[in-house]
């Protein structure tokens, strides 16, 4: 007999369902205060990747019917003047959210920069205040990977409630907020990171695996239970072959995973798409909350 390999959870489709979910609110704020949600985005400097994502989310922001407006500064602006353009953009009322695209330049302290955003308009999550009120399960804004993950997991395994959710990964962008969210909805949560002994152990023990760690095909089907459910975060590109461009893979061994997981994220086009449709979604749940209107639930 041969092996039953996992299902793919498809993220690309998922996402966009995620995206036409939220034309009715899209609608009503236009109804309600006469435009659409609108999300300024700032990017400093020319890195390569950094432009492909912002004109990824600029482009999905307007296809999703919102207000994009993008500043893209210089590699040598200074902290003093990306401060007063977050200052503005926190005190002008046409927009609702803002996004600063990360990395900054070293000369720039990105948590001075990330703590300046107003919390209601901080559709990225990562501001203190935000973080606290995830982690008292009072509704903020969520950071967009691990929510795109949460959103995944809840469609495709339904309740989580006392399932064993490993997360491989503790940065502030996606393992913490992941454990928190998983815990939230009443995971017993392991974290593993770079000092984690015996990793393979560990996550041999998850029903849900959720990798986010940064190093190609890091998890092999060794690590992983029979019918676990797997969420690939990581993206990575292998080195070039001979003229080709390298490979994008992620943080688990897709190909032998597969045989010994239930279901599967793939990358590209897994979790990658789900984080942008976050960004929308907290783009319109950031317009609601400000003025009380009904939001998108989980
Ligand atoms: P990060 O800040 O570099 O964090 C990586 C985490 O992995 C750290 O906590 C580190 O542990 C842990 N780690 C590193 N090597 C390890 C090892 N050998 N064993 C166990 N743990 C290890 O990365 P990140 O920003 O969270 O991103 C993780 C991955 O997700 C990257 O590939 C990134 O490109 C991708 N990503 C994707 C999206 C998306 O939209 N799909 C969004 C964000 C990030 P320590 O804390 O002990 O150092």
């Amino acid at each position: 007999m041969g092996l039953k390999k996992a299902t793919i959870i498809d993220g690309k489709e998922f996402s966009s369902r995620t995206n036409q979910s939220l034309l009715p609110y899209v609608e009503l704020i236009v109804e309600k205060i006469g435009r659409p949600p609108a999300l300024a985005v700032i990017l400093v400097g020319e890195d390569a990747a950094s432009l492909v994502y912002v004109r990824n989310k600029v482009k999905q922001t307007k296809d999703a019917g919102m207000v994009s407006i993008e500043h893209q500064l210089s590699a040598e602006t200074s902290e003093k003047t990306l401060l007063s353009l977050i200052d503005t953009l926190n005190k002008d009322d046409q927009i609702d959210g803002i996004l600063v695209q990360l990395p900054l330049p070293d000369h720039i302290n990105e948590n001075s920069i990330i703590n300046a955003i107003k919390p209601s308009k901080d559709v990225d999550g990562f501001s203190i205040p935000n973080v606290g009120l995830l982690s008292t399960s009072v509704s903020g804004l969520i950071p967009c990977t691990p929510l795109g993950c949460l959103l995944l997991l809840k469609s495709y395994v339904g309740d989580l409630s006392g399932k064993s959710a490993v997360i491989i990964g503790r940065s502030n962008i996606v393992g913490k907020p992941m454990a928190q969210l998983l815990l939230n909805e009443n995971c017993t949560v392991t974290i593993a990171h770079s000092k984690t002994k015996n990793i393979e152990a560990v996550c041999k023990e998850a029903d849900i695996l959720v990798a986010a760690v940064g190093r190609p095909n890091f998890v092999k089907s060794e690590w992983v239970k029979k019918g676990a459910v797997v969420i690939d975060v990581g993206i990575n590109r292998l080195p070039p072959e001979g003229d080709k461009k390298g490979r994008l893979v992620g943080d688990v061994d897709f190909n032998s995973v597969s045989n010994v997981a239930s279901a599967i994220t793939p990358v590209p086009g897994g979790v990658g798409p789900m984080t942008i449709a976050c960004l929308l979604r907290n783009t319109v749940t950031a317009a609601c909350k400000r003025r009380n209107f009904n939001e998108p639930e989980m």
